[in-house]
C-alpha cells in the first residue's frame, strides 16, 4: 500500500472515478454470488443480502466515485493583499477495520472514500465473516484497480487488526466495531498521533408518543428491532412507549413478531435467519435469562428456535426467536447494555421530559427513533436526544451525503459524505502575497 501510494495519489480524479465505477458495475453483476456468500457466512436471509447489503456496496462506490468529481475549495481574499486557499491531499495508507454484521457494506463504506480521495488502503474484514471480502478482492483485480491500492488482509483482531493500528506507515485508522475494542484502538493509535474514526456500539431508544399512529409505529418498531436478527448497530430495540398506549402498542408489535418467517437463510422467502455464531447466540441467550431471573414478562420468544420449527439443514444452526419483553425492572443491564440480538424491551413513560431522560440514560449515543404526529414535538425532542442520528416516524433511512456516527461511547468522528472526504484528506493552507 505504501509503495502504491505515490502513483495512485497522483492519478487524475476522473481516472480514479472511472475505476471505482467499473468496480461498482462488477459488484452489481455479481450481486447474486455475493449475496449468497454473505447469507452463508453470516446467517442473514439472502433476501436481505440481495436487497440491502450488496446494493449498498454498489452505492458506496458510485457515491464516492462521483463525489470526488465535485469537490471545491474556498479562496479567502485578504484585502487584495493576500490570497488564502486550502488544498486537500490524501494522507497515505489507511487502515480499515470492520465488523461481521454488515460485512461488505461496512468495509466498502470505508474503502470507497479512502481510495476515491487518493489514499491506498489495507482493509481487514471481520475474521467471523471473511467470505464476501475475499470474493470482492477478485473483483478489485478484475476492475483493474492497480496492485497495492486496495489490500484485503484477513486475520484476527488482536493480531492483524492490532498490527494495523500500531504500524508506523498507517497514519489513518477507520474502525467500526465494539466500544471495548474502540477504546483500545483510541489508546494505541493515539500513542502514534494517528487520525482515527471510531464507529462503535449503541443502545438506541425508540420512543412512541401518545399522539403517534400506533400501527405504523409498531411496524417500524418490528423492523428496527428484528432486522438482521437485531444485529445492526442502529437497531432501536429499547422501546419507550407512553403509558396510555403501552398495551395497544405491545399487542400490535407482538402480533407482527409472531408472523415473522423464521427459516433457512438461503431461502428467498425467509425474513429472519440465524445469529452469526454460537458464542453470540450464548451472549444473547444470557441477556434473556438475566431478564427472566429479574422477573421480566416475556410476551413472545425468549429462547432458541425449537429444532422442529427449522428445516433439516438448519437444525444445528444458531437461531434465537424474536423476543418481546415488558416489565423489566429498572436497573436491569438489558436496558442499558447492547444485546445486539433479536430482543426488544418495552418500558412506559408518562411525560415527554421522562421519555427524554430515560432515552439518554445509557452510556451510548448512536441513534434514536421517535414516533409522533406533533411536528413541534418531533423537532423539540430530536434536538434533545443524545444521538448522532434521529429518525422521526421512520427508521434506518440513510442518505449517504449526511454525516454518520455517534456521541458518548458510540464513537468519535463522523463518516459519510463530505465528512469522509475530510477524514481521508489532509488540509494544507496556502497563503500567497499579491
Ligand atoms: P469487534 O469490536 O469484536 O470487532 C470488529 C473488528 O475489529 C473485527 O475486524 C476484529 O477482528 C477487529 N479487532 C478486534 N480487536 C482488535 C484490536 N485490538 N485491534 C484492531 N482490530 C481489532 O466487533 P464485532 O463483534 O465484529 O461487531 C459488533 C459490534 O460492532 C457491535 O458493538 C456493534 O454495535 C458495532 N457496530 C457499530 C457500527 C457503527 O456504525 N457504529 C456498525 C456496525 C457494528
Amino acid at each position: 500500500a505504501r509503495r502504491a501510494f505515490p502513483a495512485w495519489s497522483s492519478t487524475p480524479a476522473a481516472e480514479r472515478s472511472a475505476l471505482l465505477l467499473k468496480l461498482a458495475d462488477l459488484i452489481e453483476k455479481n450481486l447474486d454470488v455475493l449475496a449468497k456468500a454473505e447469507a452463508i457466512d453470516n446467517g442473514k436471509p439472502i433476501g436481505v443480502a440481495r436487497t440491502v447489503d450488496i446494493p449498498r456496496v454498489v452505492a458506496n462506490f458510485r457515491f464516492f466515485a462521483t463525489a470526488i468529481l465535485h469537490t471545491r475549495s474556498e479562496l479567502h481574499d485578504a484585502d487584495g493583499k493576500h490570497l488564502n486557499y486550502t488544498l486537500r491531499k490524501p494522507r497515505g495508507v489507511a487502515g480499515l477495520i470492520s465488523p461481521w454484521n454488515l460485512p461488505l457494506y461496512l468495509l466498502t463504506w470505508k474503502i470507497a472514500p479512502a481510495i476515491a480521495t487518493g489514499n491506498t488502503c489495507v482493509a481487514k474484514p471481520s475474521e467471523v465473516t471473511p467470505m464476501t471480502a475475499f470474493l470482492f478482492s477478485k473483483l478489485v483485480i478484475e476492475a483493474g484497480i492497480p496492485p497495492g491500492v486496495i489490500n484485503i488482509v484477513h486475520g484476527q483482531g488482536l493480531r492483524t487488526g492490532a498490527a494495523l493500528v500500531t504500524h508506523v506507515d498507517v497514519p489513518t485508522i477507520s474502525f467500526t466495531g465494539s466500544t471495548g475494542v474502540g477504546k483500545w484502538i483510541s489508546e494505541n493509535a493515539g500513542a502514534h498521533l494517528k487520525r482515527i474514526s471510531l464507529e462503535l456500539g449503541g443502545k438506541n431508544p425508540l420512543i412512541v408518543f401518545e399522539d403517534a399512529d400506533v400501527d405504523a409505529a409498531a411496524l417500524q418498531a418490528l423492523r428496527a428491532s428484528m432486522s438482521n436478527q437485531g444485529q445492526i448497530c442502529l437497531c432501536g430495540s429499547r422501546m419507550l412507549v407512553h403509558k396510555s398506549i403501552h398495551d395497544r402498542f405491545v399487542a400490535a408489535l407482538n402480533e407482527r413478531m409472531r408472523w415473522i418467517k423464521v427459516g433457512d437463510p438461503l431461502d428467498g422467502t425467509t425474513e429472519f435467519g440465524a445469529l452469526v455464531s454460537e458464542a453470540h447466540l450464548k451472549k444473547v441467550e444470557s441477556y434473556a435469562e438475566l431478564a427472566k431471573s429479574q422477573g421480566a414478562k416475556f410476551i413472545c420468544g425468549g429462547a432458541r428456535v425449537p429444532k422442529d420449527k427449522l428445516p433439516d439443514r438448519c437444525k444445528e444452526g444458531y437461531f434465537f426467536s424474536p423476543t418481546l419483553i415488558t416489565n423489566v425492572p429498572m436497573g436491569c443491564r438489558i436496558l442499558h447494555e447492547e444485546v445486539f440480538g433479536p430482543i426488544a424491551t418495552v418500558e412506559s413513560f408518562e411525560t415527554e421530559a421522562d421519555a427524554i431522560l430515560s432515552a439518554n440514560a445509557t452510556p451510548y449515543g448512536l441513534a434514536a427513533t421517535l414516533f409522533t404526529s406533533n411536528v413541534s414535538r418531533a423537532h423539540r425532542v430530536a434536538a434533545q436526544l443524545d444521538a448522532g442520528i434521529v429518525w422521526v416516524n421512520c427508521w434506518m433511512i440513510r442518505d449517504l451525503r449526511t454525516p454518520f456516527g455517534g456521541t458518548k461511547e458510540s464513537g468519535v468522528g463522523r463518516e459519510g459524505g463530505d465528512d469522509a472526504i475530510r477524514f481521508f484528506t489532509e488540509p494544507k493552507n496556502v497563503c500567497v502575497a499579491i
